[in-house]
């Protein structure tokens, strides 16, 4: 959603440029050089004028104009991105829930962007590779290298959570014991779906309390305070490790193009800032707002 959102914005943003480029160029150049159509003055009294400048704005003609993808869609490694609805309500996301071809049953979600839509900030430990949060009281663990959700002191067995690019998924099952949620897709398999009725305490849910590895807090920089004064959750230093993209600043965006002479859409992907860490990989840390006191 948001790529399509970002997409459509930079469009209308190009097309204002162009259409200001033009207009300034009509104004002081000879209009010799410009196509008829667009030496027109005040094109913008005149909306068939200016489509010309609009078309114009194509980046290059030679390439398909790369657009928002649909869904459902298969990238090229190989995984079905779904749209995710969480309580009836379409969620953007960075990250797309996606499934298998050959287990399409089986849906995998970004766990942090769906905890956080719910409220509960998680906590990414770079050094341990290792994503931590709270729900009522239960502390829940997935790590990068491990087959097992842990969940207080049950371990989910089953589908192994997934770590691609920075990002935790875990299977629809997670959340059914997590939240007593029921999961589903969309008639159309667009999205997928996650609803739960049930009421997460803040007191008790997300990342207060817990805390990080000191080789953690060392590549998080400085420390204003340490020891017992010293926030456990960045050891001292105000800042977090990014979760959305697990510090590394950057996310995998989607876009389509049709090939202009066979029709065929063929799926891109383009590596983006991370819109959470504006490609820092870091955040404030949140129980202590970053101070860095306790
Ligand atoms: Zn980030
Ligand atoms: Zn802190």
């Amino acid at each position: 959603m948001k790529r399509a959102m970002l997409a459509g914005l930079s469009l209308i943003l190009c097309i204002a440029f162009c259409s200001c480029a033009d207009r300034q160029q009509s104004g002081t150049d000879a209009p010799s050089s410009v196509a008829p159509a667009q030496s027109e003055p005040a094109p913008d009294k005149s909306p068939v004028n200016s489509e010309p400048a609009q078309s114009e704005a194509a980046p290059n003609e030679a390439e398909p104009e790369a657009e928002a993808v649909t869904y459902p869609f298969e990238d090229d490694e190989g995984r079905v991105h779904h749209q995710i609805y969480i309580n009836g309500e379409l969620t953007e996301t960075d990250h797309d829930a996606y499934t298998y071809p050959d287990e399409p049953k089986g849906a995998y979600y970004p766990i942090v962007e769906m905890l956080e839509h719910l409220g509960v900030e998680c906590l990414f430990d770079e050094h341990l590779q290792t994503l931590t949060t709270r729900i009522n009281g239960q502390i829940i663990t997935c790590k990068s290298d491990n087959n097992d959700i842990v969940v207080g002191k049950t371990t989910l067995r089953g589908t192994a959570p997934e770590y691609i690019d920075g990002c935790f998924y875990v299977p629809s099952y997670t959340f059914m014991q997590l939240l007593d949620a029921t999961v589903d897709f969309t008639s159309d398999r667009s999205s997928v779906t996650m609803t739960t009725d049930m009421v997460i305490d803040p007191d008790t849910s997300g990342t207060e309390g817990l805390s990080i590895s000191p080789e953690a807090v060392t590549a998080l920089g400085k420390q204003h305070y340490s020891g017992a004064e010293a926030c456990p959750a960045c050891g001292g230093t105000g800042k977090s490790i990014c979760t959305a993209c697990s510090g590394t600043g950057s996310v995998t965006q989607f876009s389509q193009s049709r090939d202009p002479i066979t029709g065929q859409m063929t799926i891109k992907n383009a590596r983006a800032f991370c819109s959470r860490c504006s490609g820092s990989g870091r955040t404030t840390c949140s129980p202590c707002g970053g101070s860095g006191k306790r």
